[in-house]
């Protein structure tokens, strides 16, 4: 059987975020499943595909280098994801690649594989693992339920790469959770790029899993995944009023008592700026709703310093919000310009060491809560998933920790 003991070999760069990392996993398992083998390096690769992200200058720079790295290594490259999608941006720094498709176009990639290097005669798509080819370890996955945004927010251009809201129907998700689950997989990790707006765009139509009819809603997906024998982590979900309902479900330890809300500023003028929703009030009589039910509740948040036009005022407010929320787990991030997002063209820039004056204090800010919060929780007992086993030590995460991102050094 000549043709499966010399299968053509592609090689695979994954950059960007977690919705990158599924991108990259439904290819790789395409590709698997048609018969190509996955090459553990350029040297042995026939095509190197590289997925890209584009969402700031800098990610664009860390791609447009991994191009070319991939070029200089290999010379057969295939470039995909969110800076495909911006192919002048490629083709003007490596002209010689073979093909530039954008994100989520999985037929367009594959159709650039086949052109590029034909497909096996006799695909072993026997091989394939029922549970697809996973870039996370074996016991956490990550489930994207949607795609693309219908949010207009000034620093993003997410909308203008990826296109308006999406989601996959209910049923659909849920089959490919359970294939996860029994796969060995103990926590999955919903993501998207606005996960409360989950089933919007199809009017939340009800689908069938299970012989059960399900509406495709954020309510009843989180209700059903909770069902499975696996964590489920929901990763960013903004504070609308319909998130009220999944709080019960964390009280009744149907899914994880976590939640990952990007907020990026407390102070309302900043908020129009950025077009976001401006009701600091409402968020924090919120939060505080919310641990009333579910006292264990852990949030984690990311923040924007130094936004044009950011006042003193605004970045005191911001404190402010912080000190009042005593959020769990968060990120700052100084404003940095994206290429293509209307918030370039706002004025009263904040100056580079003002920016970072600011991330400084917030950081110093936050690290206290977080060190305050966590010296409460010394002497409690928690249920923990190991990520790594070592010879002189283990590595575990409880349910106030995703992976990845929490906790880490
Ligand atoms: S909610 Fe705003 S920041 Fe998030 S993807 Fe949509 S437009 Fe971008």
């Amino acid at each position: 059987m000549s043709f499966h003991s010399n299968p053509p070999n592609v090689g695979f760069v994954s950059l960007g975020c977690p919705k990158a990392t599924v991108d990259s996993e439904r290819i790789l398992t395409e590709l698997r499943a048609e018969g190509y083998r996955i090459a553990p390096s350029y040297e042995d690769a026939d095509l190197v595909i590289v997925n890209t992200c584009g969402f700031i200058d800098a990610a664009v720079d860390e791609s447009l280098e991994a191009i070319g790295e991939a070029l200089d290594a290999n010379g057969r490259v295939i470039v995909i994801g969110c800076l495909g999608a911006r192919e002048q941006v490629v083709r003007e720094s490596h002209p010689e690649v073979l093909a530039v498709t954008g994100p989520h176009a999985y037929q367009e990639v594959m159709a650039a594989v086949h052109d590029h290097l034909p497909q096996p005669r006799d695909p072993f798509t026997s091989l394939l693992p029922p549970e697809g080819v996973k870039l996370t370890p074996h016991h956490y996955a990550y489930v994207k339920i949607s795609e693309g945004c219908n949010h207009r927010c000034s620093f993003c251009i997410i909308p203008s790469l990826r296109g308006d809201l999406q989601s996959r129907m209910i049923g659909d998700v849920m089959q490919e959770s359970k294939r996860l689950v029994d796969a060995g997989v103990r926590e999955l990790l919903v993501i998207s790029q606005d996960t409360s707006a989950y089933g919007l765009d199809v009017r939340y139509r009800t689908d069938f899993w299970d012989g059960r009819p399900l509406r495709t809603d954020i309510q009843t997906l989180a209700r059903s995944l909770g069902e499975l024998q696996a964590w489920i982590r929901l990763h960013y979900v903004y504070p609308y009023p319909h998130v009220d309902e999944l709080i019960p479900l964390m009280a009744d330890g149907l899914i994880l008592p976590y939640l990952d809300m990007p907020l990026q500023h407390g102070s309302e003028s900043v908020l129009r700026r950025m077009r976001r929703p401006a009701a600091t009030e409402k968020v924090l009589n919120r939060l505080q709703r919310w641990r009333e039910i579910c006292p264990g509740l852990v949030l984690r948040s990311t923040f924007i310093v130094g936004f044009p036009g950011e006042t003193d005022q605004d970045f005191e407010g911001l404190l402010d919000f912080l000190r009042t929320a005593r959020l769990d787990r968060v990120g700052c991030f100084t404003y940095s310009p994206v290429h293509g997002a209307a918030a370039n063209a706002l004025p009263d820039p904040v100056p580079d060491a003002l920016k970072q004056e600011r991330f400084d204090r917030f950081m110093e800010v936050q690290s206290e809560i977080s060190r305050e919060k966590l010296a409460d929780r010394i002497g409690e007992r928690l249920t923990v998933l190991v990520d790594a086993a070592e010879e002189d030590r283990i590595v575990a995460r409880s349910y106030a920790d995703a992976p990845e991102i929490d906790g880490q050094g």
